[in-house]
């Protein structure tokens, strides 16, 4: 069985804007049942989502059992207003508004919660990102809130710094993680957290029109050469491949994961990479549910 550590049920692989237009006065029921049966075809049995603004995500975990997928979810994803973020959920721009949504996930019963730490990859520059980051303060009050009401934290997080101060404020998993230096690794391997890659999203930006095919592969290559020292420094790694962005289809975005995981002459590497997925797919199955009475 595979596990989707990070997966977007209301969107297609192809293009956000129509994904969202589809649902956006009421859920499709027909795209979400399609979402699911490729996902289920895929030989999927767990699926995390990583959220959306449409109520989509919840809809489609009541559906799930019928295609034997453990399903989780967050509902919505939440960002700091003027934030990145909105594609995928709600914002708040003071601390009580940020509560309110907490006791809106509770409400709607969301696994856990998925907070927006940093911007997006600017595919056209290196080392680049495009929105600011929160400060580590504020990180730290986020994810000390979210673990109060029980709620373990996904974190769409890029860059060293930010990285740094997610692990600091104890996030649960950590998302996407471009930009890792060696710092954060040895944090990641002292922590319990685990890192999901998402290197298949990152692929599917190599050859896309209107984006650098050179700094497409060298962001790509460069994640790869991180979770190889992650690995071999005994980090927990997820599989979760963005399934649903742009260039990753429900379909195979866990497959794709795999093959971009696995890319290594090193045997070392190839061993404890197993070991490590094992691990972390466990410990994100384990951790990401809130137990409500
Ligand atoms: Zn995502």
């Amino acid at each position: 069985m595979f596990f989707e550590c990070h997966g977007h049920i209301f969107m297609d692989g192809k293009d956000y804007k129509q994904s969202a237009a589809r649902h956006k006065n009421e859920v499709d029921e027909n795209a979400v049942r399609a979402a699911l049966l490729a996902v289920k075809e895929a030989g999927i049995g767990y699926f995390r989502d990583g959220g959306d603004a449409l109520g989509v995500s919840f809809f489609a975990r009541e559906l799930a059992p019928e295609y034997d997928i453990d399903y989780v979810t967050p509902g919505f994803a939440i960002h700091k207003k003027g934030h990145y973020g909105s594609i995928v959920g709600h914002s708040f721009s003071s601390f009580s508004e940020y509560r309110e949504l907490l006791a809106r996930a509770e409400l709607k019963r969301a696994d856990f919660v998925k907070i927006m730490f940093s911007g997006i990859l600017d595919f056209n520059r290196f080392g680049c990102l495009e929105g600011g980051p929160l400060e580590p303060s504020l990180i730290k009050e986020l994810v000390a809130a979210a673990h109060g009401e029980g709620f373990a934290v996904m974190a769409h997080c890029n860059g060293a710094a930010q990285i740094r101060a997610a692990l600091e404020a104890g996030t649960d998993s950590i998302e996407h993680g471009y930009y890792m230096d060696d710092d954060c690794l040895s944090m990641l391997s002292s922590s319990g957290s685990v890192w999901v890659p998402t290197l298949a999203a990152a692929a599917g930006f190599v050859g896309r029109d209107g984006y650098c095919v050179d700094t497409a592969r060298r962001i790509l290559a460069s994640q790869q050469e991180a979770v190889r020292k992650a690995v071999l420094m005994g980090c927990l790694i997820a599989t979760g491949s963005d399934a649903g962005a742009f260039g990753v289809p429900h379909k195979n975005g866990v497959l794709l994961e795999l093959r971009y995981l696995r890319e290594s002459e090193d045997e070392r590497y190839v061993r404890a990479l197993e070991e490590s997925l094992s691990r972390g797919n466990s410990a994100i199955r384990n951790n990401f549910r809130h137990k409500y009475d």
